[in-house]
């Protein structure tokens, strides 16, 4: 007897839905491949339970006959290749058969279809991969795929899925992504009967862009095209002033397919040079067409990757020619949004020393090199707390009441202007200035998120502000928490806030850009594993607290370390980073062999 068998089908397709459903959004993104294959051009899809317990796409595409229908659900069926040949030239999403019968494997589906010229459209009832049922069904000409209880026979799979809204961001991005890369289509999402997403299908790519990134940011975005070696390169790139510290907001469409691809992201990334600041990656959006048979989509079960034959002339040159497109534009008034700002944290509940260093602070602080950031706006500015004062101004703050002291001599060096050194009994502490000031914040805007409200400054003229679709989704969680840190948004039409206020600790005259700071925080950090409240409040604390290379003087990092041992967990940074290192003079004495 032989010990090698051939697979039932049915257990092939659940093994290829292992490669190919990885979550709720992948279905998502192969049942929209099939309704644009099909020619729709409008699409609406439904989830409910973040698509674990249903996703319904309704296309009004050619539809299917009975006979297709059945077979659409068979293993390697497909009606987009006839040839192994027909592989390397394909123009069509989808290809390979296998999306259907992996995705029916693994849930409960109905599938109803009708082609324009058919009376009765054909409804097709699954279970785990077992067709249940065939009957005539009346719907519109089109098809309706419903998903339900994706992988309920197979809980292995079910437990790597995450929270119902982590599962609905995946799934809202392969939106964007469709949207993107098939601007004429409209595409709309449901969440559990609320709507998330309304695409209106343009021909325009200004107005796509405006619906997908916003419209601040479009307004920040340049055309660019290049044309190599017969690949054809357009889109927009956005000035330096939009990078981020994330590349969700890169597009890059190969042939209609949205794609992910390291080196042609690195490419543009170098073009930009030093117009932004490490770290930051650009905005862009990038339609690359070529003959198909120049790129191979077949390397990746979800397609999202491709291999592109001799690449290396096309990064060159796209390299060149975004540095040559970047130079041309006229120069950011506000390059690097790199702020130092010592907040002022007056709705702390602890007891602080007030003292306003006023000019003479400002002062020992470099403005930025840039020769613009004359204005108030741009230039550094540095605050101290004020509140209940016990000593005058420029005077030596009184200790928080019930701190300890720590250290043994009231002297502080500062390395590097990045660290704090001063002495302890058992031998020296260094502390990270950046990271000190982001516990000591963390703690205080968590007693506002779980408390008393913070303080607020009503601005003269309130600022509307507008997002990407993708920095929305974030934002809008946010609000209400934002709202008791002591700003004042409030929603406003689409995708637009209204800022009123700021909280009292804020520096005055911000361009909004810091909630974008927040947002790409919030979206980075996933590393915060408790509620929500201290995931935003560690975005906050990160991204208001003093930068590392802010000089300070001595009554700065008094401060700091004073509020620094006042914390309940002085040791440890929000993300669990150290905060102070510790030299003992043990330590030393057997460093110098003593
Ligand atoms: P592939 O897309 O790789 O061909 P799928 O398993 O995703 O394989 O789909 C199998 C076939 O079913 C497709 O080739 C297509 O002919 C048909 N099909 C699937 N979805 C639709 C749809 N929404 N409208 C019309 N035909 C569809
Ligand atoms: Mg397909």
């Amino acid at each position: 007897m032989s010990l090698i068998k051939v697979l039932p089908d049915i257990v092939a397709n659940k093994i290829a839905a292992g490669e190919v459903v990885e979550r709720p959004a992948s279905v998502v993104k192969e049942l929209l491949e099939n309704s644009i294959d099909a020619g729709a051009t409008r699409i609406t899809v439904d989830v409910e339970g973040g698509g674990r317990r249903l996703v319904r796409v309704v296309d009004n595409g050619t539809g299917m006959g009975r006979e297709d229908a059945l077979l659409s659900i068979e293993r390697h069926a497909t009606s987009k290749i006839e040839s192994v040949d027909d592989i390397a030239k394909i123009t069509t999403l989808g290809f390979r058969g296998e999306a259907l019968p992996s995705i029916v494997s693994v849930s409960r589906a109905v599938i109803d279809t009708k082609r324009k010229d058919d009376t009765f459209g054909t409804r097709l009832v699954i279970q785990g991969g077992v067709l249940r049922d065939v009957t005539d069904v009346g719907l519109e000409t089109g098809t309706v795929v419903e998903i339900k209880s994706l992988f309920y026979n197979v809980p292995a799979r079910r437990k790597f899925l995450r929270t119902d809204t982590t599962e609905l961001k995946h799934i809202k991005n392969i939106l964007y992504d469709m949207a993107v890369g098939s601007p004429g289509l409209s595409l709309s999402l449901t969440s559990d009967g609320r709507e998330i997403f309304a695409y209106r299908g343009t021909a325009e790519r200004t107005e796509m862009l405006r619906q997908i990134l916003g419209g601040t940011m479009t307004k920040l975005m340049v055309p660019f095209d290049i044309s190599i070696e017969g690949v054809e390169i357009e889109g927009f790139l956005g000035k330096p002033e939009t990078a981020r510290n994330t590349t969700v907001h890169q597009y890059i469409i190969m042939n209609g397919r949205a794609i992910s691809s390291r080196s042609i992201g690195r490419a543009v990334r170098d073009g930009y040079g030093s117009t932004i600041i490490r770290g930051l990656y650009p905005v862009f959006v990038l339609y690359v067409e070529t003959d198909p048979a120049r790129i191979d989509v077949n390397v990746h079960p979800t397609k999202r990757e491709i291999k592109i034959h001799r690449e290396f002339a096309i990064l060159n040159a796209l390299r060149e020619s975004v540095a040559l497109t970047i130079q041309s534009m006229p120069a950011a008034p506000d390059l690097g949004r790199e702020r130092s700002s010592f907040i002022d944290y007056s709705g702390s509940a602890r007891p602080v020393t007030v003292y306003d260093l006023g000019d003479r602070w400002q002062h020992e602080v470099p403005r930025q090199s840039d020769s613009s950031a004359e204005d108030s706006d741009t230039q550094t500015v540095l605050r101290l707390a004020r509140l209940e004062t016990t000593a005058p101004p420029g005077d030596f703050p009184a200790r928080p009441a019930g701190v300890e002291t720590c250290y043994d001599s009231p002297r502080f060096w500062q390395l590097k202007d990045r660290y704090i050194i001063t002495t302890v009994k058992e031998g020296a502490i260094i502390i990270d200035q950046h990271i000190a000031h982001e516990r000591i914040l963390f703690e205080e805007l968590l007693e506002h998120l779980k408390g008393r409200q913070a303080a607020a400054q009503q601005l003269l003229f309130p600022l509307v502000l507008d997002f990407p679709a993708a920095d929305y989704d974030i934002l809008e969680p946010m609000i209400p928490f934002l709202n008791r840190i002591g700003f004042g948004i409030r929603e406003f039409g689409e995708r637009s806030v209204m800022v009123d206020a700021l909280p009292a600790w804020h520096k005055g005259g911000d361009d909004g850009s810091i909630l974008a700071e927040y947002i790409d925080e919030m979206r980075v950090h996933g590393r915060i594993t408790s509620g929500y409240m201290e995931k935003l409040a560690a975005a906050v604390a990160c991204r208001s607290a003093i930068k590392a290379g802010a000089p300070l003087n001595q009554e700065e990092m008094r401060y700091l370390v004073d509020k620094l041992f006042a914390t309940s967990s002085p040791f440890v940074c929000p993300h669990g980073r150290p905060v102070i290192v510790k030299l003992t003079i043990e330590e030393l004495d057997r460093r110098f062999g003593r």
